[in-house]
């Protein structure tokens, strides 16, 4: 199985998350628009037209305010699978000792938890769970 692309991660997330449609994650109102977009990253900014409020895709999630690409996390789910330790993730994921540390936290915490935090986790890790990842990249 491929690596996770950006794009992939946050059509999922979605997908999870708005499955009738997109609703502000402060006052569930229906009607909202999209704020802005960015042209590094698939991530959107919406507006509420209830609220007044912006959110993104990731507020209200394990994976908000982080400037780690979504799909960090979809690899860090994988790797985690196979057990690995905190400063070998740091190494396969490319980044430091304590990112590594605090997606051990948040992902821990939203396995330990039900619902929409839980669910996240399960699609982001991708359809082959338990499969071996190989290890050619
Ligand atoms: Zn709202």
């Amino acid at each position: 199985m491929p690596d996770p692309t950006e794009l992939w991660c946050y059509e999922t997330l979605r997908r999870l998350r708005w499955p009738h449609g997109m609703t502000c994650p402060r006052c569930s109102e229906r009607r909202v628009t999209i704020h802005s977009k960015s042209t590094q990253s698939p991530r959107r900014k919406y507006l509420c037209l209830q609220c007044r409020r912006t959110f993104t895709d990731l507020t209200g999630t394990p994976f908000a305010r982080t400037n780690l690409p979504l799909r960090t996390w979809a690899l860090y789910l994988r790797w985690m699978e196979h057990g690995g330790r905190t400063s070998e993730l740091a190494k396969a994921l490319g980044v430091k000792w304590d990112t590594a540390a605090l997606l051990q936290r948040r992902i821990a915490m939203a396995r330990s938890g039900s619902g929409l935090s839980r669910q996240l986790c399960e699609v982001l890790q991708g359809p082959h769970k338990g499969e071996s990842c190989g290890g050619g990249t």
